[in-house]
């Protein structure tokens, strides 16, 4: 694959006449964006994005309603989900597409993970506690309304109790790294993360590796198996898909992108704000079709 002329500084790369491309990466209130995958699917369309892939953090429930939304409105769906995953202590986000939804496996693995993830709330809760902030776990629970809820919950859980002004100031207060209330999240193994992914029969793809800091483990990550890698994205600006589609070049690596939008948890919803080029999505479907043909590696426990 040879890197494809862009034009540098531009988070997408569609020439005249591509049509709306695809936003790859989104997330709706199964995990912590505030839109349902059919209020998603439906602002896709009015942007005329041609295809759309949703990918919740460890949750894959939203991908059944969403798909059915765009199949009605003509738009190519591709299920996902993003796992937090690491690699010798380096935090990275993996994307799994064209994941199985009903995989046995799978929703097991997601299940574990969203059980961490609420014992994860009801450790901040008790951390606020002993900071005399007097929010209750269950508040967070019944404002998540999802199984995999996280520390935006968090945040807003203690806005509507009206013990923060804002989100950002809870982040700030008590929930970002290294504040009083900031509970490490679980992470299950690179290998393990992309052995689970290929076992559900999707592709493993890096997300933004700029915001994680790793661009040095990623041919060891391809090395494990890893399928793809997101060049564009809302914070990959200026030179930044450029240089990661030269190293997808260089690796073999297909090459995805998309907004990331979370609708209005973090500002405006960035949905559309990225759009990839839909040959990238035909060279994505190629490479399911390249690893569908391969042998499945034997199951690992993790
Ligand atoms: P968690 O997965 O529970 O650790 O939460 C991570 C999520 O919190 C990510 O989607 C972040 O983008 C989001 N996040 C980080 N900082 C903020 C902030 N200041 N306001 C709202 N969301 C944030
Ligand atoms: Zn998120
Ligand atoms: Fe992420
Ligand atoms: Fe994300």
């Amino acid at each position: 694959m040879s890197a494809s002329p862009v034009i540098s500084s531009e988070k997408t790369a569609l020439r005249p006449g591509e049509g709306g491309g695809a936003d790859l990466h989104l997330h709706t209130l199964f995990s912590d964006g505030t839109f349902t995958p059919e209020e998603l699917a439906e602002r896709g369309g009015r942007l005329g994005l041609v295809a759309m892939a949703l990918t919740d953090h460890d949750s894959i429930e939203g991908c059944a309603r969403m798909g059915r939304a765009c199949e009605g409105l003509g738009i190519e769906f591709i299920s996902g989900a993003e796992l937090t995953a690491e690699y010798e202590g380096r935090e990275v986000h993996l994307l799994g597409y064209f994941l199985e939804v009903e995989h046995p496996r799978l929703l097991g693995e997601m299940g574990k993970f969203q059980a961490v993830r609420k014992d994860r709330v009801r450790e901040m809760a008790a951390r606020l506690n002993k900071l005399g902030i007097p929010l209750r776990a269950e508040t967070v629970f019944e404002l998540a309304n999802c199984h995999s809820p996280g520390r935006p919950h968090v945040g807003r859980a203690l806005v509507l109790e009206g013990l923060c002004a804002s989100v950002d100031e809870a982040f700030e207060k008590y929930l970002k790294k290294g504040r009083p209330a900031w509970v490490p999240k679980y992470k299950i193994s690179s290998d393990a993360a992309i052995a689970l992914i290929h076992e559900a029969h999707g592709l493993a793809v890096l997300a933004h590796p700029a915001l994680n800091h790793c661009d040095q483990i990623i041919p060891t990550l391809a090395g494990q198996g890893l399928d793809g890698l997101e060049c564009f994205h809302t914070r990959h600006t200026g030179a930044m898909p450029e240089y990661y589609l030269q190293m997808a070049a260089r690796l073999n690596l297909a090459v995805t992108g998309g907004s990331d939008c979370h609708g209005y948890s973090k500002g405006k919803p960035l949905i559309g704000g990225v759009r990839l080029p839909a040959r990238y999505v035909d060279k994505l479907k190629d490479a399911r079709r390249n690893r569908a043909s391969q042998p499945q590696p034997a199951a690992k426990a993790t």
